[in-house]
């Protein structure tokens, strides 16, 4: 699952942050919502933990634009505000749970995970496209029956693509899921993840978007290039 967290305080925003790496959640932090906005339109994101008060405007704003573009996103809101009224604005306006500041980190970890356990239906959950099997949970791959093994770095790149199947995914995008550290700055090494993982699941399910990123389509296509 990937978390956006939006929040400007360093000390919180690096505390939270830490907090949900520990629990092996991946997490973007920003602390500006323009920086919300460009990450939500690389479409991967499945949590938004918002803050509202932020320095570039009312995050209230932002949670309405989102939730008009992307019903499925889980939208939890972290406020200082803890007036009933605002939080029953945050909940009007799309939220689907809020924590007031201050809170403890378990408090937060708790809500994220009841979200998590609704909007993906349980943590075993397996994503199913043509004959193609990803379970996060047992992290298990299988291809019409036939399980495959794949390297950790092949095996997030077809998670982010399975979950959001017709989605195309830019480059940049999966780089930040797929690449760490050095590897970053290898021009060809999302490449090499891909061109590994077609080896192992078969031609056919990644297809390439040229100049923009890939996809896993729930339809097969035609066409003699990948
Ligand atoms: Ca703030």
């Amino acid at each position: 699952m990937n978390i956006l967290l939006v929040e400007d305080d360093l000390d919180l925003g690096n505390g939270v942050r830490l907090a949900l790496q520990d629990q092996h959640l991946r997490v973007t932090w920003v602390r500006r919502i323009a920086e919300a906005e460009r990450t939500l339109a690389e479409g991967l994101c499945d949590l938004l933990v918002l803050d509202l008060g932020l320095p570039d405007g009312d995050g209230l704003g932002l949670l309405s634009r989102v939730r008009r573009e992307r019903r499925d996103l889980s939208i939890l809101i972290l406020t200082a505000r803890d007036s009933l009224d605002d939080r029953l604005r945050g909940l009007d306006g799309g939220a689907d749970d809020y924590v007031v500041k201050p809170f403890a980190l378990a408090e937060l970890l708790s809500r994220i995970r009841a979200l998590a356990r609704r909007s993906f239906g349980g943590e075993g959950q397996s994503f199913q496209v043509r004959g193609l099997t990803l379970n996060e949970c047992s992290r298990r791959v299988s291809v019409h029956g036939r399980e495959v093994e794949l390297s950790p770095s092949e095996f997030v790149l077809l998670a982010a693509l399975i979950k959001r199947p017709d989605r195309v995914l830019t480059r940049h995008a999966l780089e930040e899921q797929v690449l760490t550290g050095g590897a970053r700055y290898a021009s060809n090494a999302l490449e090499v993840h891909v061109s590994g993982l077609r080896r192992q699941i078969g031609e056919g399910y990644v297809r390439t978007v040229r100049g923009v990123g890939y996809v896993i389509d729930r339809q097969p296509y035609e066409g003699t290039r990948r």
